[in-house]
């Protein structure tokens, strides 16, 4: 029987295995090094800030992997050896695979700061970071102040979990603003104003120069690049994440920043696949980045790559390009491509609306030619992911999407509704006269 070996345990990892029991009698063992099962990390969060305890992160009862025939192996791989098609594991032993997929995810950014190895000092990506967090923060008596080096996602994260606890963070942001690589000015200035409202001490422009140790090789205060010293007693270093592949080096595997993948996601070795945040593509799918380190891209990876290995070859298409976070108390949704100043494409063309009060805000990209619609980012204010996708898929102008806009929202009943002062504000921009359509449950369902 085939023998099908997965290292890494993670949402790739993880939703591979399931659809290739789902398609196969196949043998599976997951080989991981973090944790016994699966948990979700993007929960990790929840379980320092007690709404959560870790056992409730980890989606599948312990039984389940034994009732599916999936073999855990709780180990860190060394080594790949594609000639003998077997990897070998820290504590000696092999494991002789037929096909091996590589899904070992991230592993956060060091950019060799002085001081980045002192005791204190730590990442926000796995559960021994998390237990690290518990013993280095886990009451603001002992961390009297922290200092969060990188403005992104998993930062602005970890500064949310700190100030669960009372816990004074200083957060060091290099943009001019908050991920402003990323976010429209509009997006990224309401989100500056956000993060000072829950008292982060937010820093843009300003960049680590080095972390200063105590008689005992603990973090006592970080030096900016601008010449100020801050005393605290954990420094979370959330500078973005790259592909955790360091162990593949010499191993004939072609690696780029992460493992190379065509679109089969397969490796330059035929039996040697990579899915999730280590994969990278050859060439870019379209408008999206050759590494996407997100979850459920992860998961579609999976999902496809159980299809190929169980006899129906399918590439991976992962369709339009949506996300979701949430910015302390901001829910963020973005559909389609709505790209920052910095990367603005020179046909894209922004229609930016923000509520004169509260923390709301949406953009609208669209063609500057031909009015196609080409993406939103939506903040504070929930919409239909399938209308979106829809819409993207007909090609619609932007037009349409504001008359139509009622149809998209999906904020709970009785919430109060914007899409009138939207589109007024709209009109109002593009000097045009588009009246909102009643929303119209047909449409939505395509009914009509
Ligand atoms: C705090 C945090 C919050 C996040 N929030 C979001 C979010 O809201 N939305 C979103 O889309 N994404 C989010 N992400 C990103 C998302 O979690 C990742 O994209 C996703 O987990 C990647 O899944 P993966 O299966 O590719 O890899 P991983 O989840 O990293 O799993 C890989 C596993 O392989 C193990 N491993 C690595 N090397 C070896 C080896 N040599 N031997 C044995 N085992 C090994 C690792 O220890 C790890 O357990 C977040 C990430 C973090 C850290």
């Amino acid at each position: 029987m085939e023998h099908i070996v997965i290292i890494g345990n993670g949402i790739s990892g993880v939703t591979l295995a399931r659809h290739i029991r789902k398609l196969s009698d196949k043998k599976i063992t997951i080989i991981s090094s973090e944790s016994d099962y699966f948990f979700s990390r993007t929960a990790l969060m929840y379980v320092y800030m007690g709404h959560m305890k870790f056992e409730h992160i980890q989606p599948y009862e312990n039984n389940f992997w034994k009732k599916n025939r999936i073999e855990l192996v709780n180990g860190y791989v060394e080594k790949v050896l594609p000639d003998q098609k077997t990897v070998s594991l820290s504590n000696g032993s092999k494991i002789a695979y037929d096909t091996l997929v590589i899904a070992t995810g991230s592993k956060p950014n060091k950019f060799g700061w002085p001081g980045q190895d002192l005791e204190g000092v730590q990442g926000l990506y796995s559960k021994q970071d998390l237990d690290k967090l518990e013993q280095n923060a886990p009451n603001n008596k002992i961390c009297k102040r922290a200092v969060i080096v990188g403005g992104g996602l998993i930062g602005i994260e970890m500064a949310e979990m700190l100030r669960s606890r009372d816990i004074p963070v200083t957060f060091l942001v290099r943009e001019s603003s908050f991920w402003n690589g990323v976010l429209p000015n509009g997006e990224s200035e309401m989100i500056n104003e956000h993060i000072r409202e829950h008292h982060i001490d937010l820093l843009l422009d300003t960049n680590l120069k080095e972390i200063l140790s105590d008689e005992n090789g603990r973090a006592k205060a970080v030096v900016t690049d601008k010449g100020e010293t801050i005393a605290c007693d954990v420094v979370g270093l959330t500078a973005g994440v790259t592909p955790n592949i360091d162990f593949l080096k010499n191993s004939g595997i072609e690696l780029g920043k992460g493992i190379k993948v065509n679109r089969m996601l397969q490796t330059n070795i035929e039996d040697i696949y990579a899915i999730g945040d280590c994969a990278e593509q050859h060439e870019a799918i379209g408008l999206r980045r050759p590494i996407e380190a997100v979850w459920y891209t992860g998961r579609m990876m999976g999902e496809t790559l159980a299809q190929t290995l169980c006899g129906n070859p399918t590439e991976y298409n992962p369709g339009h390009w949506f996300n979701s976070a949430k910015f302390l108390d901001i829910e963020y949704q973005t559909y389609g491509w709505v790209f920052s100043e910095r990367n603005k494409k020179e046909y894209e063309e922004h229609f930016h609306w923000r509520h004169p009060k509260e923390k709301l805000c949406i953009t609208i990209a669209f063609h500057k030619d031909t009015h196609e619609f080409l993406g939103i980012n939506n903040f504070g204010i929930r919409l239909r992911h399938e209308l979106f996708d829809r819409w993207l898929n007909e090609k619609r102008s932007v037009e349409y999407v504001l008359e139509h806009l009622k149809d998209a929202n999906f904020d709970p009943e009785l919430y109060e509704t914007y899409e009138e002062a939207i589109v007024s504000k709209f009109n109002q921009d593009f000097h045009q006269n588009i009246r909102p359509k009643k929303k119209s449950w047909k449409r939505i369902l395509n009914l009509a």
